[in-house]
């Protein structure tokens, strides 16, 4: 069995696969091997670890696990997949060719970036893609939210939980937003909306301490003091290998027989946030990795 990524989607299906007798091979990927979780620090919601563990821990702990059951992680980026006959192949990036009758589709999404110098390194201190995760440890603190979609709506009133003040930061001037999503973040006493603006520079030496705004019409600059920058303008699932061979919905989302992890092509299986538009969390990937795992199991069972 090919499984190709390696997030908790990826690991956990090659925990079941491997403890099946399934042999399975993890193509990894070249530079972010292990996943998403490997851009961030503290894990705190993650069941098991009552004092939370940092995200690299984390996933490399689900590594070694599916190693001990004897997968094998194979560092290198798929660079093609021959999907559609009974005998699935996958090109890598190093030139070779690994070949199998059942495949895990588990390459995760990308969340959108600022494209601001300073994100990449103040990403897990301050910096943060996901409120559900680290919104907890913003308790009384001034953030910011970017975004005018749904999700940025979203994530705005779920931080009003924690935060003590949340600025909405949006390059337009009206939302992009369900009507009535928009209209709670207006009524809102806690958060204030900075409007046709964008951040132009995150300040902070370890963690964020400030943003400078732009007034994206007039060009000026202004200073807020805040701990936390919610980046909530989209993700992009990492679907590009598999499309117009495995059926995506229009936003590039795998789509699957839910609730099975079974694509349009028979022996293909899929999980992971690279399906899931919605819940977007490492347990939940986990979750659909176990499942992968188990209908590719089932429909090999079928073939013998
Ligand atoms: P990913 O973790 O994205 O893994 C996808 C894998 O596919 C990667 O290893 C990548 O290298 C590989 N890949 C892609 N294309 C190819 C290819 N062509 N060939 C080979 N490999 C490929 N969730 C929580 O539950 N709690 C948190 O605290 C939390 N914090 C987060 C903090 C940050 C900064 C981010 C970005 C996300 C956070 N999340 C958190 C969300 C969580 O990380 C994701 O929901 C989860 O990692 C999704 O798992 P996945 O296996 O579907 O995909």
């Amino acid at each position: 069995m090919l499984i190709v990524g390696s997030g908790p989607a990826g690991y956990t299906a090659a925990v079941y696969a491997a403890r099946a007798g399934l042999a399975p091979v993890v193509l990894a990927g070249s530079i972010s091997a292990g996943g998403a979780l490997m851009t961030t620090t503290e894990v705190e919601n993650f069941p098991g670890f009552v004092e939370g563990i940092q995200g690299p821990d984390l996933m490399e702990s689900m590594r070694a696990q599916a190693e001990r059951f004897g997968a094998r992680i194979i560092v290198d980026d798929a660079v093609s997949l021959g999907l559609t006959g009974s005998l699935k192949t996958a090109v890598t990036g190093g030139g070779d060719t690994y070949q199998a009758r059942a495949v895990i589709l588990a390459m995760g999404s990308a969340y959108r970036k600022l494209h601001l110098p300073d994100e990449e390194r103040l990403t897990g201190h301050g910096v943060s893609w996901c409120a559900t995760c680290d919104g907890f440890f913003f308790r009384d603190q001034e953030i910011v939210v970017v975004g005018g979609g749904d999700s940025a709506m979203e994530e705005a009133l779920f931080l009003t939980r924690f935060a003590s003040k949340v600025t909405v930061v949006h390059r337009r001037s009206e939302f992009r937003a369900s009507k009535i999503m928009a209209q709670r973040v207006l009524d809102h006493p806690k958060i204030d909306v900075a409007w046709n603006s964008e951040i132009a520079e995150l300040i902070g030496e370890k963690l964020v301490r400030a943003v400078s705004l732009r007034d994206r019409q007039t060009g000026e600059l202004r200073t807020i003091d805040v701990t936390g920058v919610f980046v909530a303008i989209g993700h992009d699932p990492r679907s590009e290998l598999v499309m117009g061979t495995i059926d995506t919905d229009a936003d590039g989302y795998v789509q699957v027989a839910h609730p099975s992890t079974r694509t349009n092509i028979a022996g293909v299986f899929a999980a992971g946030d690279l399906v899931d538009h919605t819940y977007r969390q490492a347990i939940t990937a986990a979750g659909t990795g176990c499942a992968a795992a188990q209908d590719a199991q089932h429909f090999l069972s079928a073939l013998d």
